[in-house]
């Protein structure tokens, strides 16, 4: 584990994730990316007239956030969902400090019990958002599992814990591990891989989805 890591990061170095400039853009793109690839939610963030604000999609009817989050897909589903995540973050005053002061396990709860929150985007809203140790497992790092192969338990939280008991508890870590497993897998680990020059490629064993 500790090996992967190393040399993902010797590869793609500190990846600065999440692009966004704000917690609560961050929290947005983590929603707006569920199925879709990251160019359409680019094209979605740009129909806000800058970073988008909570008092922004508050205000918004819903079916007009659906038109302006439109090219992201299942917009009418996301617009319900970013409405609902706005409540829970205006329930700690829109302050990204006042989030942060609670207890992992109780926003990790509150977030999941949201309308069309699930554990990715939970994590990544609690990693990436307000910089707490939770392990973002996608489809790109089950992916690497499948063919490294990474020996992880069952469903999300069987990886998850995989990775968690084996690394320190490290926002750095966990988003410079998380990161570059998402940029290799883009770059290499592709639904047809191409193996050569994978900084995996040594220790891989390239086993067949
Ligand atoms: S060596 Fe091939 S199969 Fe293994 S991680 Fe790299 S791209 Fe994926």
């Amino acid at each position: 584990m500790a090996s992967i890591h190393r040399r993902l990061e010797a590869r793609y170095g500190d990846l600065g994730w999440w692009p966004a400039d704000t917690p609560y853009a961050v929290m947005v793109g983590a929603v707006l990316t569920q199925n879709t690839a990251w160019r359409n939610v680019e094209r979605a963030l740009a129909n806000f007239d800058g970073p988008p604000t909570p008092a922004v999609v508050r205000d918004l009817p819903l079916d007009q956030l659906a038109a302006v989050i439109r090219p992201a897909g299942f917009c009418n589903q996301k617009a319900v969902c970013l409405k609902t995540l706005t409540a829970w973050f205006e329930g700690y005053g829109d302050d990204p400090a006042a989030v942060r002061r609670q207890p992992l396990a109780r926003l990790r709860s509150e977030l999941l019990a949201l309308r069309g929150i699930g554990p990715e985007t939970a994590d990544s809203i609690l990693l990436y958002a307000f910089g707490r140790p939770s392990f973002v497992i996608d489809a790109y790092t089950l992916r690497l599992c499948r063919r490294h192969p990474i020996p992880v338990g069952p469903g999300y939280a069987g990886a998850q814990a995989h990775f968690q008991d084996r690394l320190p508890r490290s926002v750095r870590l966990y988003n410079n591990f998380h990161a570059p497993i998402v940029i290799n897998a883009k770059e290499h680990c592709r639904k047809q891989p191409l193996c050569q020059d994978c900084p995996l490629h040594d220790s891989c064993r390239r086993l067949d989805d």
